[in-house]
């Protein structure tokens, strides 16, 4: 089989090319074959120079008629060459005697390269060139020549001929077909062999901007087979929680009534429709796996802790997890002052909780005193033993793979039994990456913000217009509200940007005296964060100046403007987090983006968006088109979904047909599941084992 056929057994790949070949994602010859051409060039048929266009790729036919060196700047040596319907400069940087001498006045070439505009006419630097007779040459190509994207050590015409030995495999071991007719002929996918034959060896005249793009059938069949199997992986995972067991959560209705009761306004529309999903869910005898997406303040914690009375009232144990040391102690903050009233301990642990304190935390726990723990991932350290866990909420966290998921999961495990996952993002996943990424998971969509919210109005400023911009903020903090300063500076370190902030806050104080200013950043005590957060609330603060620790989850209604300093390095996700920190009250809140010109276009349609909406899905939207699925779902950084073919930001409309073939194998061809994840997933699918 060819996907079990070292790259090795090919001609001329030794032990060190097969290294370098394996580092670079091909070990096999199927590798070989799924290794697609980023590009393809015509050497099919010679093209006279006179109807040559600057950026062309052409074959062409000349004969010598001058060879001379220059000595400007570099040296280089000139050859004029012709062919009856026009000349052509050649332009070589790089030498020697030998070659010049190859170029007599009379010697006949056939040459390949890209042709330029050259100072005095049209030029070909460096071409490829061989010497040819005035009859008898050999054939030009009879199919487009592939050029494959290269890595480290790995040349062009490597890749060339391992794809030219992998497709003669092709013809003895065939690679099995794993899509049925049935699934193939209405959608007009091609057959596998076919498309791959196409996609390394095009025909002259295939349809080279459609191949360019990756809109060729053949690629879409490719590309296709490709989501399929990373969509079958993940509904595999989700098939498989159908045969775990989970603690049914069903007790406690008086006392989820007196937490409602209690808290300061009644539920959204929204918000009771996820709730009852969740607590429908919590009812199985099987674990709940879902993702609850609402835009920043819509609202999710009051949720989150719905779900987490009705665990803790069937006598199980919850565990609240948030991304940040802010986060998660602003949501102790609010659970305690939730939970406090119904008699209910909550117990806070982050890697900063040591010693003593810790000690007596895990005996609580241990004694059944403390039954909800929030924190950060310190939660799942391995001395933390929760003995009952029921549910487990994951907050803010939309860059959490698979494999994370169910590694929490299986913190609390008892043999098949594994506790319920409720998880939370502010950060609205476009349909075609939901499918993608979230496939193992069900999903609730709070999809309406608590009322009273005036949208936030935005404006981007030059940083030249920064006094402006402080008096602002001074007017807004006389009239009783309050604003955040928040800077940026991401590539540098993080005691860089607390300087950053240190300095603008003392700046800040010196320019707006009557203002009392604070200043949060990541280098500062747990404490000392959460006590100036909370004198910021009490309102004992006007301005509060952060670096991006505030990010995510921060809360205090009142404050209703916010100023972001070199906005235009931040994405759109980030922005629209930071912006969704005001308008949380009832009074007309503002955004200023600060930037610095000049802007590069991306940033400027960046700061477009945000200015035009508020709206955290269509913001999302945008994000996918401006950056890609890369960019957005930090894959790039984590390699969280890596495919090899298959764009989803380009292949977004295979999505309904890819979801309705995966039912149709489900259902109709079930032994062909595995095999498709096997070929595109390989070793990835160890997750989907668990
Ligand atoms: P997010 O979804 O961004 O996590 P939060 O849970 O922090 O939002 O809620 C944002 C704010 O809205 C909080 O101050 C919270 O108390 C308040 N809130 C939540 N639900 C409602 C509601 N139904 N009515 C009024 N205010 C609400
Ligand atoms: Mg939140």
């Amino acid at each position: 089989m060819l996907d079990e056929t070292p790259v090795a057994t090919l001609r001329g790949v030794g032990p060190k090319s097969a290294e370098k070949l394996a580092a670079f994602g091909i070990e096999t010859v199927q590798d070989v074959l799924f290794h697609l051409p980023r590009r393809y060039e015509d050497r099919t048929r010679v093209v006279a120079l006179g109807s040559l266009r600057p950026g062309d790729h052409a074959v062409v036919e000349v004969s010598v008629d001058l060879a001379e060196v220059k000595f400007g700047r570099r040296r280089s040596l000139l050859v004029r060459v012709s062919d009856g319907t026009g000349s052509l400069m050649l332009r070589f940087f790089h030498f020697s005697k030998a070659q010049q001498a190859g170029f007599e006045r009379g010697v006949q070439l056939r040459l390949y390269g890209e042709v330029r505009r050259g100072p005095a006419s049209l030029e070909m630097v460096h071409p490829e060139y061989q010497r040819i007779g005035e009859q008898d040459n050999p054939p030009t190509e009879d199919r487009l020549t592939p050029v494959y994207p290269t890595g480290e050590g790995i040349h062009q015409l490597t890749l060339r001929k391992l794809s030219e030995q992998a497709l003669a495999l092709l013809d003895e071991t065939n690679l099995p077909e794993w899509l049925p007719e049935p699934l193939r002929t209405p959608t007009g996918l091609a057959d596998l062999q076919a498309a791959l034959r196409y996609l390394h060896r095009p025909p002259p005249g295939a349809d080279l901007a459609a191949l360019e793009a990756g809109t060729h059938p053949g690629q879409q069949r490719l590309a296709f087979e490709e989501m399929l199997a990373h969509h079958l992986s993940l509904r595999a995972v989700r098939q498989r929680a159908t045969r775990l067991q989970a603690p049914p959560l069903e007790e406690g209705d008086d006392l989820l009534q007196r937490f409602y009761r209690q808290l300061p306004f009644t539920l959204t529309v929204a918000q009771r429709r996820v709730v009852d999903e969740i607590l429908h869910d919590l009812a199985q005898p099987h674990p709940m796996m879902r993702l609850v997406q609402g835009d920043v303040g819509s609202g999710k914690t009051v949720v989150a802790a719905a779900a987490a009375v009705r665990a803790l009232a069937s006598h199980r144990q919850v565990a609240v997890m948030a991304p940040t040391e802010l986060l998660a102690e602003q949501h102790f903050a609010c659970f305690q002052r939730w939970f406090d009233a119904l008699g209910i301990r909550v117990g806070w642990l982050s890697g900063r909780v040591k010693g003593k304190a810790r000690r007596e935390l895990l005996e609580a726990m241990q004694s059944g005193d403390v039954q909800l723990l929030i924190g950060t991932h310190a939660l799942f350290q391995e001395d933390v033993a929760f003995d009952r866990l029921g549910l487990v909420i994951i907050d803010e966290q939309h860059r959490f793979g698979v494999h994370q998921r169910l590694a929490l999961r299986d913190k609390g495990r008892e043999r098949r039994r594994v506790p319920h996952q409720l998880i939370m993002t502010a950060t609205p996943i476009p349909r075609t990456l939901a499918m993608a990424l979230y496939a193992d998971l069900d999903s609730s969509v709070i999809d309406e913000l608590p009322p009273g919210r005036t949208p936030v109005q935005t404006v981007a400023l030059a940083e030249s217009r920064r006094a402006e911009v402080v008096q602002r903020a001074r007017q807004a903090c006389r009239e009783g509200r309050q604003a955040y300063w928040v800077c940026t500076l991401i590539e540098e370190s993080e005691s860089l940007q607390c300087q950053a902030a240190e300095d603008t806050a003392a700046q800040l104080a010196e320019a707006l005296p009557e203002l009392k200013v604070g200043l949060v950043h990541g280098r500062l005590k747990d404490t000392e964060k959460m006590q100036r957060m909370e004198a910021f609330k009490r309102g004992e603060l006007d301005l509060l100046v952060a670096t991006t620790v505030i990010e995510v989850g921060v809360d205090v209604p009142n404050a209703s403007l916010m100023i972001i300093e070199n906005a235009e390095r931040l994405g759109l996700a980030q922005l629209h987090q930071l912006r969704g920190r005001v308008g949380r009250g009832s009074q007309q809140s503002s955004c200023v983006l600060m930037y610095r010109s000049p802007l590069s276009q991306m940033a400027r349609e960046r700061l477009a968006v945000l200015r035009e909406t508020n709206d955290g899905f269509e913001i999302a939207r945008r994000d996918l088109e401006l950056r890609g699925p890369g960019e957005v779902l930090g894959t790039r950084q984590t390699g969280l979904m890596q495919f090899r073919i298959a764009d989803l930001l380009r292949d977004q409309a295979l999505v309904p047909q890819v979801e309705q073939a995966a039912g149709w194998l489900l259902q109709h061809a079930p032994d062909r599941v595995a095999p498709i994840i096997r070929r595109w997933l390989g070793h990835a699918t160890r997750y989907a084992q668990a």
